[in-house]
């Protein structure tokens, strides 16, 4: 029939343009190939991960199969002994049957007396007729043969009572009926009828004694086809009710582990819950048994778990509470005593030196007293959560040369040059300008102030995520470890160190929070003698994570001061990501 779907190449046809459809088409087929065997791939994987993950399906085909070794064991020993006992028992019918015809036989053979061969013949063939079983019942064959030892004039021929022949019978039952002519002879064969199939049979041979012609063999052969077919009824019972019970096992694995998975996966979902901060979660715990022992278990831990947090949170807010309550009470006296020290500071010049100089130790501690109060207070609105941005698109230069402007006045106190790196192009960002600027000073303010006087690098960069700001020093570096500490509360190198600027410890926390509160990082790199460098990296849009900084930490990366060994790195990130 004509195929549609195979249009005929044109006769025109050039050989390139034939080669061009051949390979197309063979890359069209690997391509298949290739996305079968990708499929193939992705499915087993599937597989894999669900056998991993569900201890349900684990438990269910375990038990399946299990059951399945089980059933295939017993039932091809149940199956073996039903069919030995099945032969067995026709064997021992056989041979009843068998000596009883083989005695009528010779007594009918005995009764003749002398006659001519073709009398004997038809004797011959109306035994052998009547031994076989009348009617359809196809149920025994005869076989008379003359013995292979009676040497003899041939005066009866063989006599078959069907078509099963001689050559049916084995050499060695012959062998074994010469050998001991008295005894009965019995074997399992296999036998042809008419139909081609091959059925089992026992064959039950004796010898008899025919009138003038002397010894013959009489077999019978009994064909096994009913036992045959009784075996076939139990291999289909045995295999109908194998599946059964495989299924009914599958079943009742399934119903098992659902009475266990079930409350498990409910605990998992609690402690999802719990650790996600949803205390009041609770599972479900009914009844005596072990189920709900682990259900009650879990809840007396996720009670007693829920009221040491609640105790710590009450401890912490009681602390923080303290602290800002501290801070703020602390803020009129700190007034009255600003006034009147700016007053005595003022008047100093109306003291003598000694009472000057008070006047002037005065006015500093004043001074830090002041911010560490303002500091204090910024923290404790960072614990309350109460800190919140105000964030707008800001260029970052201009928040940078804020904060340069801001610390100048310092770093020309302190001798030390401010050097900034410039940038193409604007480096806008949505921050909270003013947060962003307040963690920028704090940056050059330390490095001015760990600097030893050297020149301070200030670098700006932006990526598609990012921009980030790094300031460098050459100063007094961190010792391994301490890049990690330095964002700590009230940490200090050398807390004996005098501090100039009149620093509270808390500038780099304070600047770790807002870094977080942008979703930012603020990482930090430093090495003694050589200098620091931390680098504050902000999310370009609010809500959009970052994917790296676009600045790099390690100053001989960025071809500035200091070698790379035995240095100490941290970074502090807002969104737990670590880069450097
Ligand atoms: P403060 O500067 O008021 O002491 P910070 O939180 O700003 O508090 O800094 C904490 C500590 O980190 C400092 O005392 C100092 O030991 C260390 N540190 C900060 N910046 C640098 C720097 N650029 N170089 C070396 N050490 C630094």
């Amino acid at each position: 029939m004509f195929n549609r779907s195979h249009p005929v190449t044109p006769a025109t046809a050039t050989g390139s343009q034939v080669g061009a459809a051949g390979s197309r088409s063979v890359s069209r087929l690997q391509g298949r190939s290739r996305a079968a065997s990708n499929a193939l791939q992705r499915g087993g994987r599937r597989l894999l991960h669900l056998w991993r993950s569900s201890l349900q399906l684990r438990g269910i085909v375990s038990t399946m199969l299990l059951g399945l070794i089980v059933v295939l064991l017993l039932g091809s020993y149940l199956y073996q002994r039903t069919a030995d006992a099945l032969v067995n028992d026709r064997i021992l019918t056989a041979r009843a049957e068998a000596t009883s015809q083989t005695r009528a036989a010779q007594s009918r053979f005995d009764s003749a007396g002398r006659m001519d061969a073709v009398s004997l013949t038809q004797l011959a063939f109306d035994v052998v007729g009547q031994l076989s079983s009348p009617g359809a019942d196809q149920s025994r064959e005869v076989i008379l043969t003359r013995a292979r030892s009676n040497t003899g004039p041939a005066s009866v021929p063989t006599v078959l009572s069907s078509e099963v022949g001689l050559p049916s019978v084995p050499t060695a039952l012959r062998t074994a009926i010469d050998a001991d002519p008295r005894r009965q002879q019995v074997q399992v064969i296999s036998i042809s009828p008419a139909d081609g199939a091959t059925v089992p049979a026992v064959i039950v041979g004796s010898r008899v004694t025919l009138p003038t012609s002397g010894p013959y063999e009489l077999y019978f052969v009994f064909p096994l086809e009913r036992e045959q077919q009784t075996l076939q009824v139990v291999a289909r019972t045995f295999t109908v009710g194998g599946i059964a019970l495989v299924l009914l096992l599958g079943a009742v694995a399934y119903v098992v582990t659902r009475l266990v998975v079930d409350p498990v996966r409910r605990a998992a979902l609690v402690a999802e819950r719990l650790s996600s901060g949803r205390l009041h979660e609770r599972m479900r715990a009914h009844g005596e048994d072990d189920i709900a022992k682990l259900g009650k278990s879990f809840n007396a831990m996720a009670d007693s778990l829920q009221k040491q947090i609640r105790q710590l949170e009450d401890l912490s807010r009681v602390q923080q509470r303290f602290v800002s309550d501290v801070s703020h009470e602390l803020r009129t006296p700190l007034t009255t005593i600003r006034m009147a020290g700016d007053l005595i500071h003022e008047s100093r010049a109306d003291f003598d030196p000694s009472v000057a100089r008070s006047a002037e130790l005065l006015h500093n501690e004043i001074d830090r007293f002041e911010s560490l109060l303002s500091d204090l207070l910024e923290i404790s609105r960072f614990d309350a959560g109460a800190a919140a941005l105000d964030v707008e698109a800001t260029d970052l230069r201009a928040t940078m040369g804020r904060a340069i402007e801001s610390t100048a006045a310092l770093a020309a106190r302190r001798g030390v040059r401010l050097e900034v790196i410039p940038t193409d192009g604007p480096c806008v960002a949505e921050i909270d300008p003013r947060r962003v600027e307040r963690i920028l000073r704090n940056l050059v303010a330390n490095a001015i102030e760990y600097g030893e006087e050297r020149p301070v690098r200030l670098q700006l960069g932006v990526n598609e995520t990012a921009v980030a700001v790094s300031v460098t020093d050459a100063g007094v570096g961190l010792r391994p470890g301490e890049a990690a500490l330095v964002f700590n509360r009230f940490w200090r190198a050398d807390p004996a160190r005098a501090r100039t600027s009149g620093g509270t410890g808390l500038g780099l926390a304070i600047s770790r929070e807002d870094a977080r509160l942008h979703g930012g990082w603020l990482h930090a790199w430093g090495e003694p003698g050589v200098g620091s460098c931390f680098r504050l990296t902000l999310p370009r849009h609010r809500g959009v994570p970052m994917e790296s900084s676009p600045l790099s930490l390690r100053p001989e990366q960025q071809g500035g001061p200091g070698a790379a060994s035995g240095s100490a790195t941290s970074q502090v990130a807002g969104s737990g990501a670590v880069q450097s």
